[in-house]
């Protein structure tokens, strides 16, 4: 049973990215955050502990997210254009100061959370 959870933790983890990522553009328009361009990929401003924070994630398309990997310079521009100074410098601090492992339970949640948020925003759109 413990070995059988250890193994698919990881295949968990990319189940919760795909449907999280899926729902950040869908909440972006499928805009890229950092050069206004169409994307259709969820980029990270910091990596790990805030995979599935809100904010740290935007939509970005792949010349930003990969070629220019994650354009940063103008990701923390608009960060703090969005968001304002304090909240980016918490980002930051929570970025730096917490555990990056996420629980079977974490990630069932994003899953869940975000499966129906995705969900309905089809619905919405539907025509
Ligand atoms: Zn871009």
């Amino acid at each position: 049973m413990r070995k059988h959870s250890l193994r698919t933790l990881p295949k968990l983890k990319d189940k919760a990215e795909k449907i999280f990522h899926k729902w950040i553009c869908l909440r972006d328009n499928y805009v890229c955050f950092t050069c206004d361009k169409t994307g259709n990929q969820g980029g990270h401003f910091k990596h790990n502990r805030l995979d599935f924070d809100e904010m740290n994630l935007n939509c970005q398309c792949s010349g930003c997210n990969h070629y220019r990997s994650g354009n940063l310079s103008v990701y923390a521009e608009r960060l703090i254009d969005k968001y304002g100074v304090k909240k980016f410098k918490d980002l930051c601090f929570r970025a730096n100061n917490q555990s990056n492992k996420f629980s079977r339970d974490e990630l069932e949640q994003i899953i869940v959370k975000y499966t129906s948020l995705v969900q309905s925003q089809y619905d919405r759109t539907k025509f």
